[in-house]
């Protein structure tokens, strides 16, 4: 039952209790009444019977007396008059029938003598008897039968009347409901309907209208309550939002003026380090030529210590001049404008490994691309650039008999790029120091020499792509330079950190 009822409408709901609740009430209330009925007819019919019994006893008591049958049984026929009345009987004092009636048939079989006194209710008639007393002493009895169709037509009567009343109860009940159940259902609807628009409309600003003092009263005061708080906290959430837009755009134009200026302060930079380094060389070349003149024309006049410190002394400026050249090329980069175009890496790679046959020709070296490289938007120079500055230190930091140095790249947006060799390694807490300028991790003559420069170089052509650079190596196993050349997300899945 209480699962049929509860996907009911409220309205609907509300109405079948109430019928239900009505409809039980009055049928209990019926069939309280036809009980307590039922009892009463029978103790009236009783009483009735009785009385009747007691009336013939007394009429009686004369006709016993004189032994006279025929008297009896005139006052018996008295009992015509009350058409319930099956038969009564007179018994004499020895309890042989004294008198019947009716005398004709049909007859109802008489106990052929007189029962206990009182009455008892057969299937279909109440029997009862009386004794007739004179002057206390009991001189027969009376038998008297009663048929009880008469209880069951008044409680039949009394079932119509009330299913009457139950059928004008039932729908003065129903159309009472009808009216009344809108004091609950309505401010219920009332509450769905609001929260359903709230839900729909996102808009917390509308209120359930409070109808009643009621608890209901109460659920509309605390769910405006609720939405108020919403509201607020919506305003609130809204503002918050606003304003971190405010600061996220303040300190999105900051962070653009501060790399507009970092971008000027560096190409600045690279001016002055590039018209301090051009202008340095000249004095330096000076220095060289006029150390050399010294060499070569006081010769005879030095002794070997002057003449060994002059060679140092020109060394040293071949040094300086080297590393000013790198100075110069480094400084340079930030100064010339990238040539776009799309370079097909493979042919970059070959053209790349025929300048540095010659070189490599010395050493055993083995260079393999696994798979055929991609072709990328990028500046044709500057790209070859980055692959013969990898190369060479593959191969130049390289103990191995076989020197092997593998070029391919990962799929991945953008594409990764590496060049691999199995040379002799670069410990972890070096791997950002590597990409300073002019550091080296060995002594200046050791693996062929060279400045410190070249991957500070591979980094700012990599960074002019808007790419990253770094670097994956075990010492003694060999090292993995990876680069991207376009900016991307990917690289959050890299195992190291990109350099810079
Ligand atoms: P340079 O080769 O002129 O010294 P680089 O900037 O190319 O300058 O390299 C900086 C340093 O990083 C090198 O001195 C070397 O110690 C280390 N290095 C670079 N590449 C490798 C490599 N493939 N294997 C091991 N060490 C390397």
């Amino acid at each position: 039952m209480r699962l049929l009822l509860r996907d009911l409408p409220i309205r609907r709901k509300l109405m079948v209790i109430l019928m239900i609740a009505t409809g039980g009430a009055l049928l209990l209330a019926g069939a309280g009444l036809l009980t307590l009925d039922f009892f009463r007819f029978r103790r009236e019919m009783v009483t009735d019977l009785e009385t009747l019994a007691k009336i013939v006893a007394q009429n009686s008591t004369a006709s016993l007396s004189f032994h006279d049958p025929i008297a009896v049984e005139e006052t018996l026929a008295a009992l015509n008059a009350k058409p319930s009345v099956l038969g009564a009987a007179v018994y004499d004092e020895q309890g042989a029938l004294f008198g019947t009636w009716p005398r004709e048939d049909p007859k109802p079989d008489f106990p052929p003598g007189p029962g206990p006194e009182g009455y008892e209710f057969r299937q279909d008639s109440l029997a009862l008897f009386e004794p007739v007393i004179l002057d206390g002493e009991r001189i027969g009895t009376v038998y008297v039968e009663s048929s009880l169709s008469e209880i069951s037509k008044r409680l039949r009567f009394r079932f119509f009347t009330m299913a009457a009343v139950f059928l004008v109860s039932a729908l003065a009940a129903l159309a009472l409901s009808s009216g009344l159940q809108g004091l609950i259902s309505k401010p219920v609807l009332h509450l769905a309907d609001t929260a359903r628009a709230v839900s729909e409309r996102n808009d917390y600003s509308l209120r359930a209208e409070k109808q009643s003092a009621d608890e209901l009263g109460q659920l509309m005061d605390a769910f405006n309550q609720m939405l108020s708080q919403i509201e607020e906290r919506d305003t609130a959430l809204q503002s918050a939002k606003d304003d971190l837009e405010h600061r996220v755009h303040a300190r999105t134009h900051e962070l653009r003026v501060a790399n507009d200026e970092l971008l000027q302060s560096n190409r600045e930079l690279d001016d002055f380090a590039y018209v301090a380094s051009h202008d340095l060389k000249e004095p330096l070349r000076g220095i060289h030529n006029y150390s050399m003149f010294l060499l070569e024309d006081y010769a005879g006049k030095l002794d070997d210590d002057g003449r060994s410190k002059l060679e140092t002394l020109m060394r040293l400026t071949r040094r300086m001049e080297v590393l000013i050249d790198s100075l110069l090329q480094y400084s340079r980069l930030g100064r010339i404008d990238l040539t776009m175009e799309e370079v097909d890496l493979n042919e970059l790679v070959a053209e790349v490994l025929e300048n540095l046959d010659a070189n490599f020709k010395t050493e055993q070296v083995e260079v393999t691309v696994p798979r055929p490289l991609p072709t990328v938007l990028g500046d044709r120079v500057q790209l070859g650039e980055i692959f013969h500055n990898l190369i060479v230190n593959g191969v130049k930091y390289n103990e191995s008999q076989r020197k092997r140095i593998e070029i391919g790249y990962r799929d991945s947006q953008p594409p990764v790029f590496f060049v691999r060799d199995n040379g002799i390694g670069i410990p972890d807490k070096h791997f950002d120091a590597i990409f300073r300028i002019f550091k080296r991790l060995h002594a200046r003559d050791k693996y062929g020499g060279g400045t410190g420069a070249g991957l500070t170089i591979v980094k700012k052509i990599v960074e002019r792509h808007n790419g990253s650079i770094w670097v994956e190596s075990t010492p003694g196993e060999g090292t993995t330079f990876h680069f991207t050349l376009a900016k991307g997300d990917s690289l959050a899945t890299q195992s190291t950190h990109p350099a810079g």
